[in-house]
């Protein structure tokens, strides 16, 4: 059997075809333009292959209710020209397949979750966050993702401002300073005029970043109570981490027992941003599986 897995972000669409087994056994990468152009390059792409499934993991916010009119389609997004994008029907009117539809980070920690069960960890719910262009977070309980009127969206929760960074606004243009609005990759423009990449971690900006990330992961903890949080996405780092875990024990203060935390907040067991690949191939065996 074969599974595709369409990982639809905002710069570019990774498309990968996979085994039973969810080894990868081709990859492209398709660049974010018009919906038209970008759909109609997946659709040649998985022609080429015997596909039994398909699962897309996408940037959002998207419509994944089956009873909604607009089901599979990607809706408000700030992405210019892709607001209410019919991205499942796009494919499905190509390709007709079971197609299992959900956001890029519930597709990563699902990802997550299948490796942790690869590799016998006992672990029944994660949450996963991407740092990045945005921030967003997906979650697993006991092996199921949440979520009934819509998909969470942890990336846009409110959090306390850090005493040195109250004259930053925020950046996100629904709330200013949510979650995403305090740590995205572009604030880092916006604070210092420098791109991410060019701060060092020595820098105090990265204090205040892990400050907030810390709070993601402490009120995860207090309302979810999972096994692991995962943190992704182009502004983490091993290091990043290791001071988001220093706040994280600070703000917590022994109130609850958490895991040993190098293991409790960590990267993804999954590299080089292939936990959304995995987690895709895991649903459309599953979706099949449902089906049949
Ligand atoms: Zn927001």
């Amino acid at each position: 059997m074969l599974f595709g897995s369409v990982e639809a972000g905002g710069t570019k669409f990774v498309c990968a075809v996979g085994n039973e087994n969810y080894q990868i056994q081709d990859k492209t990468t398709i660049p974010t333009t018009t919906p038209t152009k970008t759909m109609k390059q997946v659709v040649s792409y998985f022609k080429q292959f015997q596909i039994d499934a398909i699962s897309i993991a996408s940037f959002g916010p998207i419509e994944i209710r089956k009873t909604a009119p607009n089901y599979g389609y990607i809706t408000k997004t700030p992405k210019k020209g892709w607001q209410n994008t019919d991205i499942v029907g796009m494919l499905k009117q190509e390709i007709n397949v079971p197609i299992f539809f959900t956001t890029d980070v519930n597709g990563s920690a699902y990802g997550e979750y299948i490796m942790s069960l690869l590799s016998n960890e006992d672990i029944n719910s994660l949450v996963y966050y991407t740092i990045g262009t945005g921030v967003g977070g997906g979650a697993i309980v006991n092996g199921k993702l949440i979520g009934s009127l819509g998909h969470p969206e942890m990336g846009h929760v409110l959090v306390k401002r850090h005493p040195d960074d109250l004259e930053f606004d925020g950046i996100c243009p629904f709330h200013s300073d949510c979650l995403e609005g305090l740590i995205s990759g572009p604030t880092f423009e916006a604070r210092t005029g420098k791109k991410g990449i060019d701060v060092p971690l020595s820098d105090h900006v990265w204090d205040i970043m892990s400050y907030y990330a810390a709070q993601a992961a402490l009120q995860t903890t207090l309302i979810l109570r999972p096994d692991k949080i995962i943190f992704g996405g182009g502004v983490t780092s091993e290091k990043f981490l290791e001071k988001v875990r220093k706040d994280f024990n600070q703000m917590l203060n022994g109130y609850i027992a958490v895991p040993d935390l190098s293991k409790y907040i960590s990267m993804p067991a999954i590299v080089d941003n292939g936990s959304a690949t995995v987690g895709n191939f895991a649903l459309a065996k599953r979706i099949l599986k449902e089906l049949n």
